[in-house]
């Protein structure tokens, strides 16, 4: 089955709405029409407007948060819900990454309900997943992301799994310089999809779009991209500079 790849930047707390504009100016005239992978930038709540409107209708480009409340509105201060989100023109939304997991607790239970919101408001959820060094060399690999799975898409269909993406991301390669092998990437993701099969059966599974994430550069996403079960990739680090990104994207293209 093919599979149209994604290519996500998540700039996290980086990247204030000036730098935005500058990135931008230098990115967006790269990829001036729509190309044969989806591009999405994952910017700040600050930054979203801003990069919504320089990116205009580029059907190129689109934009993720890289949160959301769960909650539709009301008193949960700091809190941003998707509302606001689809007012600001987003498209995807980035949930539970290792770092909300880690820093913010972020469990299984809550990233499911920000899952379902996501998906009720009309937006696409990236669902990160992805196991600890501790958890991979002591035997847990399979379990741990068959448990943030099951957790993470507890009651979602398989219809609406068409507009979710999966971002498996070892911890250990997040920000380290570590990449996984490419081997050792494919395996785990054909793993991931085996599970996606056992939820909600081999066309769903067929048809779903897994990232691989952790310390992607430009010189590894060839490599990386040419795995049969690495379908994009969340880039964190290297995302932040436009030239190494668009490197990226290219290697996907
Ligand atoms: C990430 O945080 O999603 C990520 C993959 O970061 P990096 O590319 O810096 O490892």
């Amino acid at each position: 089955m093919s599979r149209k790849p994604i290519i996500a930047a998540n700039w996290k707390m980086n990247v204030t709405p000036t730098e935005a504009a500058t990135y931008l100016e230098t990115f967006l005239p790269l990829f001036p029409a729509a190309v044969a992978s989806d591009i999405v930038i994952g910017a700040s709540f600050v930054t979203l407007p801003k990069a919504a409107s320089l990116i205009g209708p580029s059907a190129a480009v689109e934009i993720a948060a890289q949160n959301m409340s769960h909650e539709a509105n009301g008193a949960f201060t700091g809190e941003t819900s998707a509302a606001m989100l689809l007012d600001v023109g987003v498209d995807y939304v980035i949930l539970g990454h290792s770092e909300r997991r880690s820093l913010y607790q972020e469990c299984d239970g809550v990233i499911n309900k920000k899952v379902k919101a996501t998906l009720a408001a009309g937006m696409k959820p990236i669902l990160c997943i992805g196991e600890t060094l501790e958890e991979r060399d002591g035997g847990h690999l399979e379990t741990v992301l068959r448990t943030q799975l099951s957790g993470s898409l507890a009651d979602i269909t398989a219809a609406q799994m068409a507009t979710v993406v999966i971002a498996y991301e070892p911890v250990w390669a997040i920000g380290t310089g570590r990449t996984a092998t490419s081997e050792q990437a494919q395996e785990t993701q054909a793993y991931v999809r085996s599970v996606l099969v056992d939820l909600f059966g081999s066309d769903v599974a067929g048809a779903t779009r897994i990232q691989y994430g952790g310390s992607v550069k430009p010189g590894n996403a060839a490599e990386l991209i040419g795995q049969p079960d690495i379908d994009g990739f969340l880039v964190g680090g290297a995302s932040l500079d436009p030239v190494s990104f668009s490197e990226i994207v290219k290697a996907a293209l």
